[in-house]
């Protein structure tokens, strides 16, 4: 059986890739963080990239899963804030490609689903399945879902702790798209303004 693959593509396609789905070792979800509603607003997309709620649909994998095929020039990166995660997006459209921490050896990177393409919601849903958490709705606005969790739940902390065990073991940390040798492939601007 060949291993499912999603597409990846910027919304203007110059940007293409793909995530391999090769094991159970992701997680489907959505946030609801302030930081996720600031970087929507920041890339001028909170109206396509936030559900009614502020929420961002994640895919978050092993930066070895996923795979830049074409555009790499395209590629930027944001800070919110000094201390803040390196938020990757496409300067030709600024579509937001994937989050990561500031540090290369970390076997971690979230996909916004908003860089994914499906023949189809079946598609989508064959592929990626049901979302697992929905996080930080304290965050969130208007009458929140019920299986949203205020916070972070602790078997997504205990999952994930499994999942960064099991990334770090089998160095899934690269290659990644967003690194070469170690640095960043673009240099992150902090609390950049598009
Ligand atoms: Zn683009
Ligand atoms: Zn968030």
């Amino acid at each position: 059986m060949t291993t499912p693959c999603v597409l990846l593509a910027c919304q203007c396609g110059s940007v293409e890739g793909q995530l391999t789905l090769d094991d159970t070792t992701r997680f489907h979800l959505v946030c609801y963080c302030c930081d996720c509603q600031a970087y929507a607003q920041q890339l001028q997309q909170a109206d396509t990239l936030l559900d009614e709620h502020g929420g961002t649909e994640l895919v978050q994998t092993y930066p070895a899963n996923m795979q830049i095929t074409q555009g790499h020039q395209h590629i930027a990166c944001m800070q919110l804030s000094e201390k803040g995660i390196y938020r990757w997006y496409t300067r030709c459209c600024h579509t937001p490609i994937g989050n990561t921490v500031r540090s290369a050896k970390l076997p971690f990177v979230g996909i916004p689903v908003a860089f994914m393409r499906f023949e189809s919601a079946t598609q989508k849903k064959q592929l990626l399945g049901p979302i697992a958490f929905k996080v930080f709705a304290k965050y969130g606005q208007g009458q929140m879902p019920e299986e949203a969790y205020a916070k972070v739940p602790f078997v997504f902390l205990r999952q994930t702790v499994g999942f960064l065990l099991n990334g770090f073991w089998f160095n899934k940390h690269r290659p990644s798209p967003f690194f070469r040798d170690g640095s960043p492939v673009s240099t992150p601007q902090v609390g950049k303004t598009l």
